[in-house]
């Protein structure tokens, strides 16, 4: 992958010439700033004030053209994460004309995607902030194809994991800090900024406390094609007809630790009666790591970033995440609200340390690895006696840090107790593919009213299967009614099975009924409600 970008491929005085006459041209995606990405042509860039330019001519282009309301609070989120304020793009605006005064322009000639990266030393935000919005957007938009060069502006050093980043297009992506050694002024010949955050299912307690996203919109399908390219880019092969099944514990081995990690995987061997291995990221390469979480039926791990691996598991899998004294797993769930996204199919178990004898404090460590020497004494005591961590927003609550920084002596047999309560037999692997696909709308709904007497009514109701049943494998198929009297607010509900039914209960004669019909499939695919039915008793 280079670095360099191929001025061969661009005519310089037909590149200029083109910029002078018309300018930047922007259209873009999206009616509010969370949700906008951006296509430019002529996007410059001026290394030396670190801002963009949009050059205006005769043909240029700005839609949304939002006048002042660009600023408020800006044109759109650089980074996947909604609405941060330190991740805002906007740019200057500039005359055209003004180009003769300035630098001369290096072009790029590749198609650049610009976003921000969130947090790229941590696992969970590599993943979830990055790699999957990066992966989504360029399948969103045709021209960000594998020839793509990606530019990351949040300022940060390449960090830990950009060997991940570069397995996402075949051009070494550049930071913000490399752009001045390409030139003063630069200016994508055609460029996208911003990032889809359609596959994020996690926000971090910027303005409340963590949580599921409130709309998640990804399920486990798109999060396995991702990682089928991830594998592939990997030359990690799946093994489909793999022997052996085993366990996984992922350790962390600076902080955080499972204190008794030897018995743990002795007893999990034991129970299950499967070899049991330890991984790391300081120990194993990620490719191993890929490799062995792809095959595994169960993966141990303390909370934390690393097991945003789950991503790797196969269906039918356990996870079984770990939490610390005082740590309410249903507080912090990235991960299983990641395990339990509808076609990931996977199991989620979480265990917490409840035995304060079997925890170790840091009290006296740097802040930020959860030490609270800093704190008054009688905040500093209130933390040691609390028993539970209270909600809290992000980032630096320091009874947060440092209970998620204790040290665990886990208790083997309550966490073979809950992980028993959910794996009966063998943890299993192969699950195949369940397939919840929906009815359509039932067909030919028709009604028939009979009268006995002056208070007395009937309604036949009948309609047809929904029209794509007769390709597919249903287990059960019912249907729903709901019977309203023409302007009540209220309805009663059926529940059939066959495709027709005569209703008498509280049906009354010279009456206007409205009839809503629906198919479920398997108890819970509920499809569309047919049009509705006027019946006249
Ligand atoms: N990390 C690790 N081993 C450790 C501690 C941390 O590999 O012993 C990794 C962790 O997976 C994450 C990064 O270092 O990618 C930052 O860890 P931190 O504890 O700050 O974040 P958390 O795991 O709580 O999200």
């Amino acid at each position: 992958q280079s670095q360099e970008l191929s001025q061969a491929q661009i005519d310089y005085h037909a590149a200029l010439q083109t910029l002078l006459e018309d300018g930047t041209r922007m259209v873009c995606t999206g009616r509010m700033h969370t949700d906008r990405i951006c296509r430019f042509e002529s996007l410059c860039y001026s290394t030396e004030a670190e801002e963009f330019i949009y050059f205006h001519s005769n043909s240029s282009v700005m839609l949304p053209n939002l006048g002042s309301r660009r600023f408020q609070p800006a044109l759109l989120d650089l980074s996947s994460v909604e609405d941060h304020n330190t991740q805002y793009f906007n740019f200057v605006e500039l005359p055209a004309a003004a180009l003769k005064f300035m630098p001369k322009p290096v072009f790029v000639p590749d198609v650049a995607l610009i976003a921000n990266r969130f947090n790229p030393d941590n696992l969970m935000h590599v993943f979830h902030d990055d790699l999957l919005p990066i992966y989504y957007t360029m399948q969103q938009f045709t021209d960000l194809d594998p020839e793509t060069r990606l530019f990351f502006m949040e300022g940060w050093s390449e960090g830990v994991h950009f060997d991940l980043y570069k397995l996402l297009s075949n051009k070494q992506p550049l930071l913000r800090e490399q752009l001045k050694t390409l030139g003063r002024l630069l200016c994508f010949t055609k460029s996208y900024v911003g990032l889809s955050k359609i596959t994020t299912w996690y926000q971090y307690g910027f303005v409340q406390p963590q949580g599921p996203k409130a709309n998640i919109l990804v399920s486990g399908n798109e999060i396995r094609q991702f990682t089928k390219f991830m594998m592939q880019k990997l030359n990690v092969s799946l093994e489909e007809s793999s022997s052996e099944e085993y366990i996984v514990v992922f350790s962390r081995t600076i902080n955080r630790l499972i204190l008794n990690e030897a018995e743990l995987i002795l007893a999990l061997a034991q129970e299950f009666q499967m070899k049991t291995i330890t991984v790391s990221l300081e120990e194993h390469s990620f490719s191993d790591i890929v490799r062995l979480i792809s095959n595994a039926s169960m993966l141990v791990s303390m909370h934390g970033a690393q097991l945003v691996m789950s991503l790797f598991l196969p269906r039918g899998a356990t996870v079984v995440e770990l939490f610390p004294y005082a740590i309410n797993p249903e507080h912090y769930t990235p991960y299983k609200t990641l395990a339990t996204l509808p076609g990931m199919d996977l199991q989620y178990i979480a265990w917490q340390n409840t035995a304060r004898e079997n925890t170790i404090t840091y009290p006296d460590r740097p802040w930020d690895q959860g030490g609270i020497a800093h704190l008054d004494k009688a905040e500093q005591e209130r933390i040691i006696k609390s028993t539970e961590v209270p909600r809290h927003l992000c980032c630096r609550n320091p009874e947060w840090l440092f209970r998620a920084y204790q040290d665990t002596k886990v208790d083997i047999p309550s966490l073979i107790h809950v992980i028993r309560q959910t794996v009966k037999s063998k943890p299993g692997t192969k699950k195949k593919w369940s397939g919840s696909l929906y009815p359509g709308k039932v067909r030919d709904a028709r009604c028939q009213a009979s009268v006995q007497g002056t208070s007395e009514a009937k309604l036949s109701v009948s309609w047809q299967v929904p029209w794509n049943l007769k390709y597919l494998k249903v287990r059960e198929v019912k249907y729903e009614v709901w019977i309203q009297e023409q302007g009540e607010n209220t309805y009663m509900p059926y529940i059939l099975s066959h495709q027709n039914h005569t209703f008498s209960e509280n049906i009354k004669p010279f009456t206007i009924y409205l009839v809503w019909i629906r198919c479920i499939f398997n108890k819970n695919l509920l499809g569309p409600f047919a049009d509705v039915l006027l019946c006249s008793t």
